[in-house]
């Protein structure tokens, strides 16, 4: 599975200039990565990717395919080159001020396979998102997901949050949904022993997690990706207070139209969107957005940051309607709150 999936990003990351040029006038279908939604597109492919390699394993049987000879230290090369690559695309893609860093090679591995693009979606009809499409099912038939309300959760003595962030180069769109901040090279977060890098942030409003049925003006969202694919998901609920000053930076590099990609003005340091206290409620759950997939490691912080009404307003104000989804069963899933901080 994981050499499959690695030679399948392998493949992709070469291919990422065609989607460049084609990536200046995005649609909302195309940039419609909220919560990674690109990700899954990565998980498609492995389960493209692992249809294949059954087949070419059924080869080696008769002594024609390399497929299952392969090495565990030639797997682990692999896998890190292929980590490296990715880090590389993306980073010439921020350089370059062109679409979605860190999504498009999975962009086009969809449009390869002829998966067609994403439905069309809103968060007015978020309780029938599982019927608009195939792709969408788990959103209804999933038993993990997300967003939830945080009470009733077990109180434990956990593993800090433990992130190597560093300023970096980002660049910021409105993608019809949210407003969505791309900073591969921004570091990494260590979480029960494995390492994700850091994707992107995004916000709701107001917050999709709720404690004893409250909600927050505002919930960011900070996203980062193992090289298997699975997503951690940092959520920071947001009060309205005094400015918090590293979003100002944001608000003047917003673009004038949806779907168009801009570079953010100076360099983001992803920390210091981070409140003091990153002790964390802990759970396993989904995207809250199509597709739903559920493969999200998620990290509610129990402190939360302020924001000037008038900062709210420059990335909220430009929503057509709310776009939170609305809390969904927990089915008995164990929820975890750090009481160690
Ligand atoms: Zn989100």
């Amino acid at each position: 599975m994981s050499t499959t999936a690695a030679l399948t990003l392998v493949a992709c990351s070469g291919g990422g200039d065609d989607h460049a040029s084609e990536s200046t006038t995005p649609t909302a279908e195309s940039t419609g990565g909220v919560d990674g939604t690109a990700v899954e597109q990565v998980a498609d492919e492995h389960t493209t990717a692992t249809d294949t390699h059954a087949s070419d394993a059924g080869d080696a049987g008769h002594g024609s395919s390399s497929a299952g000879t392969v090495s565990k230290a030639a797997f682990d090369e692999l896998r890190l080159q292929v980590a490296e690559l990715r880090v590389e695309v993306d980073r010439l893609q921020v350089l370059a001020g062109l679409n979605t860093a860190g999504e498009t090679p999975e962009e086009e591995h969809e449009s390869d396979a002829s998966h067609g693009d994403t439905p069309h979606w809103t968060y007015e009809e978020a309780e029938r998102w599982g019927e608009l499409a195939a792709e969408f099912s788990a959103c209804s038939a999933g038993t993990e997901q997300s967003p939830i309300d945080l009470a009733g959760s077990i109180g434990l003595d956990l593993p800090n949050i433990d992130t190597n962030y560093r300023p970096a180069d980002a660049t910021i769109v409105d993608n019809g949904h949210t407003v969505q901040v791309n900073v591969p090279e921004a570091g990494t977060l260590e979480l029960d022993g494995e390492e994700y890098q850091f994707v992107q942030f995004h916000f709701h409003a107001p917050s999709e997690h709720t404690i004893e049925g409250d909600h927050w003006p505002m919930e960011w969202h900070f996203v980062h990706r193992a090289v298997d694919g699975s997503l951690a998901v940092i959520g920071v609920l947001v009060e309205e207070g005094p400015a918090w000053p590293g979003f100002d930076n944001l608000i003047v590099s917003l673009p004038l139209e949806d779907g168009r990609e801009e570079v953010v003005a100076g360099q983001v340091d992803v920390s210091s969107f981070l409140p003091e206290l990153t002790a964390a409620y802990h759970y396993d759950g989904s995207l809250t957005t199509p597709p739903c997939s559920e493969e999200v490691s998620w990290s509610v912080l129990q402190g939360s940051i302020t924001m000037s009404a008038e900062q709210m307003a420059a990335f909220s104000g430009r929503l057509e309607e709310p776009n939170n989804r609305p809390v969904q069963p927990t089915n008995g899933r164990v929820l975890e709150k750090d009481v160690s901080a």
